[in-house]
């Protein structure tokens, strides 16, 4: 039986960074399930649809193969042939991947892959729908958030680090927004799950996150 960790939360939350050190520390496979997301998004946006258009994207997503795999333990997404990690982390592909994902067809295909790859490794996943609904019987579930204000200026120091210009006040308001519709799409909204462990990770460093998921596990 192969051992999961499910880590979920809104935007900005550092549940990637946390997640990436758990598995390290562990020996786990990290499985960033908003990149499968955002590939989807990528996908669609090549072909020219518009976030307004919903009936498009369960054809548009027919198309897609999506899968991943890691390189020096870096998980790389693939579209379609096409390594796409560098390109799915553009705001505009985060924005329409909120949008697309609230669409049953894109997360059917989706959570196929995620729970096959959980069938076969142990992993730490994170996602918004991970406790809930993609592995509801995961051994550990965490439910990270911070305030909007820490997670949009951790966005913020992210894309200027990578010398992408933006505004604190524009991230701050597209982290609100898709908060927003993450959290009231009809399908597998963005909740804690009941069994989840609820850490708000304001007030905390990474390595303080980590020692108490670490914790979790242990006990
Ligand atoms: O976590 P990240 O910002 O990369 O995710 C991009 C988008 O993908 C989220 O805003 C969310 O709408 C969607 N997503 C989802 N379910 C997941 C992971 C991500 O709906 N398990």
């Amino acid at each position: 039986m192969s051992y999961s960790i499910a880590i979920d939360g809104p935007a900005g939350a550092g549940k990637s960074t946390i997640a990436k050190k758990i598995a390290k520390q562990l020996g786990f496979i990290y499985v960033d399930t908003g990149a499968m997301y955002r590939a989807m998004a990528l996908h669609i946006l090549k072909k020219g649809i518009s976030p307004e258009n919903a009936g498009n994207m369960s054809q548009a997503c027919k198309d897609a193969d999506i899968s991943i795999s890691y390189e020096n333990g870096e998980q790389v997404v693939w579209l379609n042939g096409e390594n796409v990690s560098g390109l799915i982390r553009a705001e505009e592909v985060g924005n329409m991947a909120s949008v697309s994902s609230a669409n049953q067809d894109v997360r059917t295909k989706l959570v196929s892959l995620q729970q096959k790859l959980a069938e076969t490794a142990d992993v730490v996943m994170d996602g918004r729908d991970i406790g809930t609904c993609v592995l509801p019987n995961a051994d550990v579930k965490i439910y990270l958030t911070a305030s909007t204000a820490v997670r949009a200026r951790r966005r913020f120091d992210e894309l200027a680090a990578k010398n992408q210009a933006c505004s604190l006040e524009q991230i701050e308001q597209d982290i609100i927004e898709r908060d927003e519709r993450d959290m009231n799409r009809e399908i597998s909204p963005l909740k804690q799950a009941e069994d989840a462990v609820l850490l708000d990770s304001s007030d905390l460093t990474v390595d303080e996150v980590v020692e108490k998921i670490i914790f979790l596990v242990q006990r």
